[in-house]
């Protein structure tokens, strides 16, 4: 069992905990197992066991890109804590754990005078995440000051791999379509005036603030297609306001999902399929999925 492989190591096991309170949506039934993992050793131990009793592993971090079965996972669901939180900063350098909070990581990296997050700074991701899926907002991406990163294979194995071995592009790199694990991230970010970056982080706030709506979101459900915004392709779709059980498409954001409480995975899934279509059949455009649907029979 999990709790036996996990016994001498870093680690919280716990069964059967609701993922709803875990993610930004709110929605999301009961993972069967949920392991805190503290250092790199349990994180490894951790994988090779499910993987040896054939269950499937999720990474969580803030859970604000996931749409998580009603049903809930059958699996492993993992959180990065203890040695995953650290963050060393030697300038321009800057080294974290795959669980850091970006926000709290370009305060800190703004009071050391060092520039490169400040656009991103809004994100509620964790590190590892955003490295997987190579966020990005304001015209910056995480990518373009990403030096190297630390990954944890679903066999255990450990490996360092510089960013510019990693394919990349918008909202996507190689790493999204595996289940590896990003434990530990190394930036390079660029002196610059600590009030300057400041300035720049109050801006972003500022304008995120106005930009989406306040209930219970996953941020944009689909990304932009080339050279368009799927935002105004769906407002132009009419869908603003349209609601089915408790999601609804924000009348504030026409690509933003809501939980307007009670919400359901089907509820907001049939909404993305309403979406899909309409935006299909009216400017023969095929959007693709930002979040990360998690799947109820994962192999
Ligand atoms: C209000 C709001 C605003 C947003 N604005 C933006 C924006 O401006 N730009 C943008 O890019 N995104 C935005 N997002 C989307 C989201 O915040 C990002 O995709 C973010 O990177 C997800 O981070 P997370 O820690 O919450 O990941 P989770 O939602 O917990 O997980 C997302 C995926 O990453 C995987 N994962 C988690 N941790 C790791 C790890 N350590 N290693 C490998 N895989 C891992 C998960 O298994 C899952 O597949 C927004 C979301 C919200 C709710």
């Amino acid at each position: 069992m999990i709790e036996k492989a996990l016994r001498s190591l870093r680690a919280i096991v716990r069964e059967n905990v609701p993922l709803s309170g875990r993610t930004t949506l709110r929605i999301g039934g009961p993972a069967r197992f949920f392991v805190e993992v503290h250092d790199v050793d349990a994180l490894a131990a951790l994988l090779i066991a499910s993987r040896a009793e054939g269950l499937p592993v999720l990474a969580l971090g803030k859970g604000s890109n996931l749409l998580v079965p009603d049903a809930g996972f059958p699996g492993v669901v993992f959180a990065l804590a203890g040695d995953f939180l650290a963050t060393r900063i030697e300038p321009p350098d800057v080294v974290a754990g795959g669980g850091v909070s970006l926000m709290s990581l370009a305060i800190a990296t703004q009071k050391a005078g060092l520039s490169g997050l400040e656009n991103l700074s809004g994100i509620p991701s964790s590190l590892g995440a955003a490295v997987r899926i190579n966020a990005g907002s304001y015209g910056s991406e995480i990518f373009e000051v990403l030096v190297a990163v630390d990954l944890v294979s679903t066999r255990g194995e450990r490996r360092t791999v510089p960013a510019s071995e990693i394919p990349h592009g918008y909202r996507w790199t190689a790493l999204s379509g595996t289940d590896d694990v990003v434990s530990g991230v190394a930036l390079r970010l660029f002196p610059k005036p600590a009030e300057q970056i400041a300035a720049r982080i109050e801006e972003v706030t500022a304008k995120r603030k106005g930009a989406l709506p306040k209930q219970p979101n996953a941020g944009s459900i689909f990304k932009n297609p080339p050279g368009l915004f799927a935002g105004k392709l769906l407002e132009e779709c009419g869908l603003k306001g349209r609601r089915i059980g408790g999601a609804e498409i924000s009348p504030v954001h026409a690509n933003v999902i809501v939980n307007l409480g009670g919400a359901t995975a089907a509820d907001v899934k049939r909404l993305m399929e309403e979406m899909k279509r309409a935006v299909k059949n009216r400017f023969g455009i095929e959007l693709q999925p930002e979040i990360r649907i998690v799947t109820e029979n994962p192999q």
